[in-house]
């Protein structure tokens, strides 16, 4: 018995990923776009037409990774206009640095002079978060989940998932919000104790996703609460939020590209 069990753990080997700064994903994942320059018109047009979400705008042409679902559709539409790189690290404190615009070829900014002093100071060694599914579909559930796995083992850095919000320091939002969770989200917020973090993972978080129009949403929340952070992703890659998290709490500790 004890020898099969010996036999697992090595065939297994160390799965754990030593080093969370120097990962690659494959060429194959789609990570932050670059919209090449002089794009004739009727692409334009053809492409802002083509996005399901409305995430594509012209004059000049960019795509908000707040709206994106990463389907590749405008880049098989127009390869010599649009690619999508590997880059993972997509999270930022700033909305608006979530809009790649034509001609750039740069990580995206984290701006890191968004963070308060005292998020650093307090969660920079331990962060505990409760996570709300606000009308979500499992799947940014799911990779947030995966953070905690062995692959990525995030609890390293002290940053886990807990049961209830009073035992947390923030709350990391996952859905578009649907009027049937606006409460319970609310609620979950005033249970968090003071001061608190709040993040937006996964499209339909930040910006509603391809839900954004439907009357069954109740958004409101994001009206009355400040977000600390953006993790864009359809759904959100766990490197992505991991580096988002990390750049938060200790803007030291994970690269600026
Ligand atoms: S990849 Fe993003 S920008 Fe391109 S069509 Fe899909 S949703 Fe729109």
């Amino acid at each position: 018995m004890f020898v099969n069990k010996l036999d697992i753990l090595l065939h297994h080997g160390y799965q754990t990923i030593p080093d969370l700064d120097a990962v690659v994903l494959p060429e194959i994942f789609r990570g932050r776009p670059v919209i090449g320059e002089g794009i004739p018109a009727h692409t334009a047009e053809a492409l802002v037409t083509l996005c399901p979400t409305g995430a594509i705008a012209k004059n000049p042409l960019s795509i908000d990774l707040g709206k994106c679902l990463f389907c590749g559709e405008c880049a098989h539409r127009a390869p010599d206009s649009i690619r999508f790189t590997n880059d993972h690290r997509l999270a930022t404190t700033c909305r608006e640095a979530l809009i790649v615009v034509e001609g750039e070829d740069k990580p995206i900014d984290f701006h890191a002079e968004n963070v308060r002093p005292q998020v650093q100071k307090l969660f920079g060694n331990a962060l505990k978060l409760r996570q709300v599914s606000a009308g979500g579909d499992n799947s940014c559930e799911m990779e947030l989940n995966a953070s905690g796995n062995v692959n990525f083992d995030f609890g390293r850095y002290g940053v886990e998932f807990v049961a209830s919000p009073r035992h947390a320091d923030g709350l990391v939002v996952t859905g578009p919000i649907t009027e049937n969770m606006a409460i319970p989200l609310e609620l979950a917020y005033n249970a968090v104790p003071d001061p608190k973090i709040v993040v937006l993972a996964g499209v339909d978080a930040i910006s509603g996703g391809l839900f954004a129009d439907s009357p069954a949403l109740d958004r409101r929340f994001l009206e009355r609460h400040p977000v600390d952070l953006y993790v864009p992703g359809n759904p959100a890659h766990p490197l992505t939020y991991i580096d988002g998290i990390r750049r938060l709490i200790r803007p030291t500790a994970a690269p600026e590209s």
